[in-house]
C-alpha cells in the first residue's frame, strides 16, 4: 500500500512540531526523562518537579519551588497537551514545593501523605506574612503570585497507595523520618522512574530536623534503590541514577564514623561539631546545616 502524499507530509510536520517542542519551546529548566515523562529542573538547586502525562490527563509532583517556577511549569504543560492537570503529588509539605498549589488546583486534586496538611497549616500560622514577603522580592513574583489562595491537600493517604491514571500506575509510598512529617516517594514500575524526594540530595548538604534520624534515611534509600530504578528524580538537584543513593550512603557512614572515632576519645557534641571536618565534601553547598548533620551522627552513635 502506498501511503497518500499529503498523510507523508502531515507526519512529517506533526514529527518536527514535536521535535521542535522538546528542543526549545519548554525552556531550559525542562527536561525528558522518557517518553511523556518529564522534570522542570530547579535552578541552583532549588526544587524539582515531574511533568508525567497520560492519556487521561497530567500528573504533577510538586509544584515548583516559588510560583514563578510554578508559572512556568503550567506553560509547559500546555505547550505538551490540551489535557487537564488531574493530580498533583507532594512530595513534601514545605513551601519550596507546595506554595504554587493554587496556579494547578482547582482543577488538580492535591494527594500527600497523613500529617502534610498540619504541616502546611502550622507554617502559615508561624509566618502570617510569608507570601507578602515573597511578593516583595521581585515584580515576577508579585505577578505570579496574583490570586494566591493557601491550598493544602485534599487527600491525605497513610503508608502506601497506588494511583491508576491512563496507562500508567503511580505507587505512593511514605518514607518516614527522612526530611519532613509526610515525606512521598512516587514509584512508576513500568517506566522504573522513581522522585525519591527528599531523603536524598545531589551535592548538597540536607537539613536534619529533630524528626529526622540517619538510620531512616538510610533504610528509605536501601528500600528505593531496591526498586531498582532507571532514573531517580530527587526532591533538590540534578535527575540522575541510585548513584544519588550510593553517594549519600557514603556521606552518612564516614560522618557516623568520624563522629564515633571522637566521641570515644571523649569529645563533647559542642567540642565535635567544632573540630569536626569533611574536606570530602568542601564543594558541597549548605555548610549551615552540617551542625545538624553532626547531632544526628552524634544519637546514632550514642545509641549504639
Ligand atoms: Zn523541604
Amino acid at each position: 500500500m502506498k501511503a497518500k502524499p499529503a498523510l507523508v507530509l502531515a507526519a512529517i510536520i506533526s514529527l518536527l512540531l514535536v521535535r521542535s517542542i522538546e528542543a526549545q519551546d519548554l525552556g531550559p529548566q525542562i527536561k525528558k526523562f522518557k517518553d511523556g515523562i518529564y522534570v522542570y529542573v530547579g535552578k541552583e538547586l532549588n526544587s524539582n518537579c515531574g511533568i508525567v502525562l497520560t492519556q487521561e490527563g497530567v500528573i504533577l509532583i510538586d509544584s515548583g519551588h516559588n510560583p514563578t517556577d510554578s508559572r512556568a511549569i503550567l506553560a509547559a504543560v500546555k505547550k505538551l497537551t490540551s489535557l487537564p492537570i488531574r493530580f498533583l503529588i507532594d512530595t513534601e509539605p514545605h513551601p519550596d514545593h507546595t506554595t504554587g498549589h493554587f496556579v494547578f488546583s482547582p482543577p488538580a486534586v492535591v494527594i500527600a501523605h497523613e500529617g502534610a496538611t498540619e504541616s502546611m497549616k502550622n507554617r502559615e500560622r508561624e509566618s502570617p506574612d510569608r507570601i507578602q514577603k515573597l511578593a516583595a522580592v521581585s515584580p515576577e513574583m508579585r505577578a505570579a503570585l496574583e490570586g494566591y489562595r493557601f491550598v493544602a491537600p485534599q487527600i491525605e493517604y497513610r503508608q502506601k497507595t497506588t494511583l491508576n491514571m491512563g496507562e500508567r500506575t503511580f505507587e505512593l509510598m511514605y518514607l518516614k523520618g527522612v526530611h519532613s512529617e509526610a515525606d512521598t516517594a512516587i514509584w512508576l514500575p513500568k517506566e522504573r522512574v522513581l522522585f525519591s524526594a527528599s531523603a536524598a540530595v545531589v551535592n548538597q548538604y540536607n537539613i536534619l530536623r529533630p524528626i529526622v534520624t540517619i538510620p531512616d534515611i538510610l533504610a528509605a534509600l536501601k528500600m528505593m534503590k531496591g526498586l531498582n530504578p532507571e532514573f531517580v528524580i530527587p526532591g533538590h538537584g540534578t535527575p540522575g541514577t541510585v548513584k544519588i543513593f550510593e553517594d549519600t550512603e557514603r556521606y552518612y557512614d564516614l560522618l557516623i564514623d568520624r563522629v564515633g572515632k571522637m566521641a570515644r576519645e571523649g569529645k563533647s557534641l559542642d567540642e565535635i561539631k567544632k573540630e569536626l571536618r569533611m574536606p570530602e565534601y568542601d564543594s558541597w553547598a549548605s555548610k549551615d546545616r552540617i551542625p545538624s548533620n553532626i547531632e544526628a551522627a552524634y544519637k546514632v552513635v550514642k545509641s549504639k
